[in-house]
């Protein structure tokens, strides 16, 4: 069945049989856990998932592409579909038995930081998340301190997860080939933020202006939170850049505002 790839659905389908192995390889999903796939679009992965699943949700948000889905998955095992926008899925309502979610997915890049940002807030719920991205997108979010990838992105996805570069894709993986190159990442939430936030907004807030002035010494970029000798008080050189403080830095200063 053919179907016409939708550039407002970013859809580029993973078309190269040895990165769909190793994803699978990577995940190494068991019978009995809980999966659920965001965008399966023509079940690329979905085919290779759902054997090896007593069932697996898919939430997928071009109605067009569900009944090619559906015939493609045919037979291959129990195959829940929400056709529904990820972005405004609710994780939690999967969850049975306690049992924590695995989600995977080849997503959609013009979408992925806001979706990154709606999955966070259900990080309680999530036993790990295994991304392709665009690997400029994918290398922000498992940076770290003294480097320019280093920003918003990695604070805010690190103070609730583990985050790893597995693999880097080529364009060529993928029909249409996209623009960029891609990489594959695990996030793996923390049971508990190891450094919480006493007031996660107000940590976030403080994030975010750090970064929109990311030149800048912390001493002038967070100047409306915290005064030089306080951040003296609390061991932090107010001559550093945002991007040379730990989640934990931020947090202290966050917690000290
Ligand atoms: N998993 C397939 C593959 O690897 O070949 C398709 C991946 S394609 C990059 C992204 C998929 O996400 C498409 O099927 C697209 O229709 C779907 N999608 C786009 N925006 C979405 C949204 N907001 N919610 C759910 N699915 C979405």
């Amino acid at each position: 069945m053919f179907h016409q790839p939708r550039k407002r659905f970013g859809q580029n389908f993973l078309v190269d049989e040895t990165v769909l192995d190793n994803i699978i390889a990577a995940i190494h999903p068991k019978s009995e856990q809980n999966v659920v796939e965001i965008g399966p679009g023509l079940g690329a992965l979905t085919k290779k998932l759902l054997p090896l699943l007593n069932k697996l949700h898919a939430v997928e948000l071009d109605r067009d592409l569900i009944p090619k889905l559906k015939t493609s998955c045919a037979d291959l095992g129990e195959l829940i579909i929400h056709q529904q926008d990820a972005l405004k899925f609710d994780f939690a309502s999967v969850i049975q038995n306690k049992q924590k979610l695995r989600i995977v997915g080849n997503l959609p890049y013009n979408i992925s930081t806001p979706l990154l940002f709606h999955l966070l807030t259900f990080a309680p719920y999530i036993q790990d998340m295994y991304f392709m991205l665009q690997k400029e997108v994918a290398h922000r979010l498992a940076s770290v301190p003294d480097n320019k990838t280093y920003g918003r992105l990695s604070v805010m996805v690190q103070y609730y997860c583990a985050a790893e570069i597995l693999f880097d894709v080529s364009a060529a993986a993928f029909n249409p080939k996209p623009k960029v190159d891609s990489a594959f990442i695990r996030l793996a939430p923390y049971g508990r933020p190891p450094y919480p936030a006493n007031n996660f907004d107000l940590f976030a807030e403080l994030v975010t202006t750090a970064f929109t002035q990311r030149r800048k010494t912390i001493r002038n970029a967070l100047g409306a939170f915290i005064s030089a000798e306080s951040l003296e008080t609390l061991d932090i050189s107010p001559t550093l850049r945002p991007e040379n403080l730990t989640v934990e830095q931020f947090v202290r200063i966050a917690n000290q505002c």
